[in-house]
């Protein structure tokens, strides 16, 4: 009896909440808006909760056509197909996927904690603390760190799988359309087939981090487009691909190392010359620059792809902004 009085506050509630909603962004009291402020505020369609509070972040209203959008969006049948809605799908499950990695580099440094504590512990069992204590301490922290990680990674595969899916297109990066890792990883077996010898570039943004830190994720990605924009008109006809996070890599068939060097520098300068604002203030956000590393190879791609990718760890270490070349070692900046 009490359970059931408790239900039908808990209904009334939910019921007021929904017109609430309603009223708020002055949407009609249409059968198909209930449904929608109904989900929206029992939260049992989490993609459709994350939609509209990114929507109306800041307190900004919703209009009907963003509500339809995302009826359609997140219905099960309808809208399928439509790139409108599949591309709102992508940046959602993106935007998660990055939450995620975030979360695993969070996980990570706790596990460097973790060694320091190691020696914390040392220091009492030497000082007589109780063994048994300090080790079942110890152990419960290693296993919380390692069940977060593993849980975190698998849903970063999950959501990485269901990107793919979402686009129908395997071969494709969502956010800058560029040819992803896998099928670079093609690309730079089948020119090696043909040619015998292929140039590999490998280009990192600098400090991309901070520009996530001081502007947000959505301002990323912008800058992500744009580098890519760049790299693939400044390196055309050659493949650019996005190879990671804020990775790059271009192949250059039958090329010597000297060769691909200047065109990677060409698209350097050109990249570090734009300028880049932010779409609402105009505020400036600083050069934005990547560093470089050049490989060559006749005998094994994926040495090159190494070999790349030590060169562009020196030129990381040795001040950003520059292009190292493998072999001969042409540095530029
Ligand atoms: P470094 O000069 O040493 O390369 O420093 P960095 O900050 O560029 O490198 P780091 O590896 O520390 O950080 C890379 C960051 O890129 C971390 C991650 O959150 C971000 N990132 C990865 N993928 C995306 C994406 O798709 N969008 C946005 N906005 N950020 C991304
Ligand atoms: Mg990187
Ligand atoms: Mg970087």
């Amino acid at each position: 009896m009490g359970e059931s009085m408790g239900k039908k506050r808990a209904n009334r509630e939910v019921a007021q909440a929904v017109i609430q909603f309603l009223d708020q962004h002055l949407l009609d009291p249409s059968p198909a808006n209930y449904a929608f402020a109904f989900l929206y505020i029992t939260g049992s369609n989490g993609l459709l909760r994350k939609m509209v509070d990114d929507i109306t972040d800041g307190g900004v209203r919703l209009t009907q056509g963003e509500v339809d959008d995302m009826i359609d969006s997140t219905s099960d049948d309808a809208g399928a197909g439509s790139p409108h809605n599949m591309d709102q799908l992508q940046d959602q499950l993106r935007r998660q996927a990055l939450a995620f990695s975030d979360l695993t580099s969070a996980a990570l440094s706790q596990a460097t904690t973790f060694n320091q504590d190691l020696a914390e512990g040392m220091e009492q069992i030497l000082a007589g603390f109780d063994l048994t204590a300090v080790i079942t301490a110890m152990r419960e922290r290693t296993a919380e760190v390692e069940r977060k990680l593993a849980a975190t990674q698998q849903e970063t595969e999950q959501l990485r799988l269901e990107l793919d899916t979402a686009r129908n297109d395997a071969s494709r990066d969502a956010l800058t359309n560029l040819p992803n890792r896998r099928s670079m990883d093609a690309k730079i077996q089948e020119s090696f087939g043909r040619c015998g010898s292929i140039a590999i570039a490998f280009c990192d943004i600098d400090h991309f981090k901070s520009i996530n830190d001081r502007f947000g994720h959505a301002v990323g990605d912008r800058v992500l487009r744009a580098v890519a924009e760049t790299l693939q008109t400044e390196l055309t006809p050659y493949p650019v691909a996005r190879f990671g996070g804020e990775e790059f890599v271009a192949l250059f068939p039958e090329m010597s190392e000297t060769e691909a060097f200047d065109l990677i520098e060409k698209a350097r300068v050109a990249v570090s010359e734009k300028t880049f604002r932010l779409r609402d203030t105009d505020q400036p956000l600083g050069r934005v620059t990547f560093s470089a590393g050049v490989a060559t190879t006749s005998s094994n791609p994926q040495q090159a792809l190494k070999d790349a990718d030590g060169a562009l760890y020196q030129a990381k270490n040795s001040g950003r902004d520059r292009t190292v070349c493998h072999l001969t070692p042409t540095i530029a900046a």
